[in-house]
């Protein structure tokens, strides 16, 4: 392998820089070509591609978002995209591809890297923290330091009895942000699309009751069609429990933004690194993760559109601290 392309795709997250810095150095330091691909596929179908020196990626480690920007792409998703995406990797001399995204992002490198017996390797960036085989995803800790931020600040405005305010979080169909958010806030519960099929969680949470002692209740929702969101549940309390006042705050896109945590831009040097140390030796398609403070290869088709399971404990933990 001579020169590495990089991209970062679908959502963006908060160390997604940290990474782009990291690979491209490692690559250099390792002797091998860098080149940055724009706005995700879009720019490998469209040709917008630009050599990356050490230089290129100077003073963006502390930098949230992406310096690659990000997009996604409907043509990748077909035959003729693709076709054309190869085209652009033949003609950029590009021998290599590393991807950093979520499930989504991945899916797409693991089908580019089948159809063309292209060597490609992902690196999980999603404040969401949802990809199988990695404990933990390039954004993830900034994004829960965020909504800690955000929930302290209700916190201190929510002072009426009985008054329920639900703090809608990201996640799409994970409860990490939500359930560690909430234990790391003090939350009262958190309502994720994990435990959405098997109960009413908004009823178990009602019946328990709420601390009388506490002047306001704070619930972390993941935002999910299994939940409902923040809304709908919102919606509920005031047909199914007038008794209750309640109040929603949406946090939306400021948990994507910001500067990467301490942790974040370590998570993505050392995945970065790890990513051109995987290629020089010879391991294709697979995401670069973190298990047990180890760095693991998780061959894509284990670490994509497989759920990863929320520990009990972490369950526990929040139930036993909210009585
Ligand atoms: P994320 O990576 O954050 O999960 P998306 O699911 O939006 O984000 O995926 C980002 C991009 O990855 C899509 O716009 C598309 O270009 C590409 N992609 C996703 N799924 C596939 C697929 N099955 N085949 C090819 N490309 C895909």
């Amino acid at each position: 392998i001579q020169c590495v392309g990089i991209l970062t795709s679908g959502g963006d997250a908060p160390g997604m820089n940290a990474a782009i810095r990291a690979i491209t150095r490692a690559a250099v330091y390792k002797g091998l070509k860098v080149k940055g691909i724009y706005r995700g596929y879009k720019g490998l179908v469209t040709g917008e591609i630009k050599e990356f020196k050490s230089e290129d990626v100077s003073n963006i480690i502390q930098m949230g978002g992406t310096i690659l920007k990000t997009a996604r792409c409907k043509e990748f998703k077909t035959e003729e995209g693709r076709k054309q995406a190869y085209e652009n990797i033949q003609k950029e001399g590009i021998d290599a591809l590393i991807v950093i995204g979520g499930d989504g992002s991945l899916s797409g490198a693991r089908i580019f890297a089948q159809e063309y017996n292209l060597p490609c390797i992902g690196l999980p960036g999603t404040i969401d923290n949802d990809l199988f085989g990695t404990d933990i995803t390039i954004g993830y800790d900034t994004a829960l330091n965020t909504i800690l931020d955000a929930v302290d600040k209700i916190r201190d405005t929510a002072s009426s009895h009985e008054r329920l305010f639900f703090v809608e979080v990201m996640g799409r169909d994970a409860g990490f942000l939500a359930l560690n958010g909430a234990i790391a806030a003090g939350a009262e519960a958190a309502i994720i699309p994990e435990f959405s099929t098997k109960d009413d969680q908004l009823e178990a949470l009602i019946s328990r009751g709420f601390r009388k002692s506490k002047t306001s209740s704070i619930v972390l929702v993941a935002e999910s069609e299994l939940t409902g969101g923040a809304m709908h549940l919102a919606e509920r309390v005031k047909n199914e429990y007038p008794q209750y006042d309640v109040r929603v705050t949406i946090l939306g896109h400021l948990q994507r933004g910001g500067s990467p945590s301490a942790n974040d831009r370590i998570l993505a040097s050392r995945l970065g690194v790890a990513a051109i140390d995987a290629l020089m030796e010879g391991y294709h398609n697979v995401m670069i993760g973190i298990e047990n403070d180890e760095v693991v290869y998780v061959p894509f088709r284990k670490a994509i559109k497989n759920d990863k399971p929320i520990k009990e404990e972490l369950v526990q933990v929040l139930a036993e601290l909210s009585i």
